[in-house]
């Protein structure tokens, strides 16, 4: 890193201060960009960096509800509108009670490459809220929605900021806040993605991200003659991602015996087949219960979360590939060093962020395939993007026809890693995909930035 870099570095963390994830996803993406700086004296002199590390907007506000007792709740409403360089701002809402500043940040900053790598024109956004979908009727889940949306759709816009789902938002979610929306602005227009497919949603978007996760490490496994046939997979999360990932990754043939939740996660050796997929996704998605019951039901091993361990023993089994799926910093440095000794030599993150920076240096340092979140999971919003170019249209492609768009996008996204990685790095013989990942989504946005001028 030089020393602007790490000036500049510092700075970010002294002006942000309490946002560790913020500071960890920029500290990422500065460490690629000191080659491309390099060669680029044109980007330091327009203080692109300066400039992209700063949201273009932040939206905070009071979300008040009724509960089913009658109680009024109040919860803390996010938007981050980051950068609209090569389109309106565009990213997922997480309803989670971890949710902050910090972390919404860090994963509107993400979003930023991520969407720029899909060739889609697409700006960078996140949002969210404190709230806790967990435990809540419909009803209550409707209400917190409705008044979420209340005050978020004064920002947004099929032309200006178009939010879709994340943790904890689903179709459900999605259905609530579209409806009040058009209830206020008395238009039907494609403001939100991941709707449902009978009002405007696309198929293939609840699949996409996970699917698209199972494309990039087919792309990767490419690289050296090897394919997901018989491999042995570990995958963390069992919402929307985790899910589908299994499907695809069932599909061509790999086998996955592993699930978990923020309880704890099931080991499976016979392998997790359509029939359990379909138990999971009955259990999560309408039952909203623990994936324990899985370890209930097919008399696998549970191991329940334990907050204090220095490790998580999900990454601890011998396997070939690894899909963490559930969320940020899942994989510490112990864990990026149990997977490489347990036989693991491809990750593609289907989470955003979730290896740690111990944990992705390991990864590079033993020079596996590793495929960062922004480049491996950017499957979900190129679909969200192609559910736009659908609605503007006013059509619906086939299934086939938007599986097959997906695939492409994602070779696409695995080629300009390839290439940028090819362009800047030292070491030709490794293929560095988080600084292929981070070059490829920077330059592009960066360009934008300059011919638009200082704005
Ligand atoms: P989801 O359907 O809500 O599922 C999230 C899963 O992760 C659940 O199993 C959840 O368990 C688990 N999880 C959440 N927070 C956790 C924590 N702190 N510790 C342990 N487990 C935790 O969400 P999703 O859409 O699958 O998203 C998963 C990841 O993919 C996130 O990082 C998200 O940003 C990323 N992503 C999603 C999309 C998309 O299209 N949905 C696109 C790109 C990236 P509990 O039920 O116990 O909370």
């Amino acid at each position: 890193m030089s020393d602007y870099v790490k000036e500049l570095l510092a700075e970010v963390k002294a002006k942000n201060p309490a946002q560790p994830e913020f500071h960890q996803a920029v500290e990422e993406v500065f460490e690629s960009l000191a080659l491309v700086l390099e060669k680029h004296p044109e980007y330091r002199k327009a203080k692109i960096l300066e400039r992209i590390v700063e949201p273009e907007r932040v939206i905070m506000f009071r979300v008040p509800w009724l509960d089913d007792n009658g109680d009024v709740q109040v919860n803390r409403g996010f938007r981050i509108e980051m950068n609209s360089a090569i389109g309106p701002y565009k990213g997922g809402l997480r309803f989670h009670p971890s949710v902050n500043l910090g972390i919404l940040k860090f994963l509107a900053f993400e979003q930023v490459f991520k969407n720029s790598l899909t060739t889609l024109p697409m700006g960078g956004g996140k949002g969210g809220s404190d709230f806790d979908p967990k435990g809540k009727s419909d009803n209550e889940v409707m209400k917190f929605c409705q008044s979420f949306i209340t005050e978020l759709q004064r920002h947004i816009g099929q032309f200006t900021d178009v939010p879709a789902g994340d943790i904890g938002v689903g179709g459900r979610e999605i259905g609530f806040m579209f409806g009040q929306y058009k209830r206020i602005k008395n238009e039907f227009t494609g403001v939100l993605t991941g709707k449902g497919l009978g009002w405007g949603g696309s198929l293939i978007r609840p699949e996409a991200t996970g699917y698209g996760s199972v494309y990039f490490a087919s792309e990767m496994l490419k690289t050296r003659g090897e394919s997901l046939k018989g491999k042995v997979c570990l995958v963390s999360g069992s919402g929307n991602v985790a899910q589908y990932t299994v499907q695809k990754i069932n599909e061509l043939g790999g086998k996955v015996v592993t699930l978990s939740d923020s309880s704890g996660y099931i080991y499976d050796e016979a392998g997790i087949d359509a029939e359990k997929l379909a138990f999971v996704m009955e259990l999560k998605n309408v039952r909203r219960g623990r994936i324990k019951e899985y370890a209930d039901k097919y008399g696998v091993s549970y191991t329940p979360a334990d907050p204090n361990a220095d490790h998580n023993p999900l990454w601890d089994h011998k396997a070939d590939c690894a899909f963490p799926s559930a969320t940020q910093n899942e994989i510490n440095g112990k864990d990026a060093q149990n997977l490489v000794n347990n036989g693991v030599f491809l990750v593609s993150e289907g989470a955003n962020m979730p290896t740690n920076l111990d944990g992705v240096k390991i990864f590079l340092q033993e020079k596996i395939l590793y495929g960062p979140g922004k480049a491996a999971n950017a499957g979900g919003v190129a679909v969200s993007g192609l559910e736009m170019s659908q609605n503007s249209l006013r059509l619906s492609w086939t299934r086939e026809e938007v599986d097959a768009k997906l695939k492409g996008i994602m070779a696409s996204i695995h080629q300009q890693c390839v290439d940028a990685a090819k362009t800047y790095d030292k070491d030709k013989d490794f293929v560095n995909y988080v600084n292929g990942a981070n070059i490829a989504g920077f330059v592009k946005v960066a360009n934008a930035m300059i011919d638009q001028g200082l704005v």
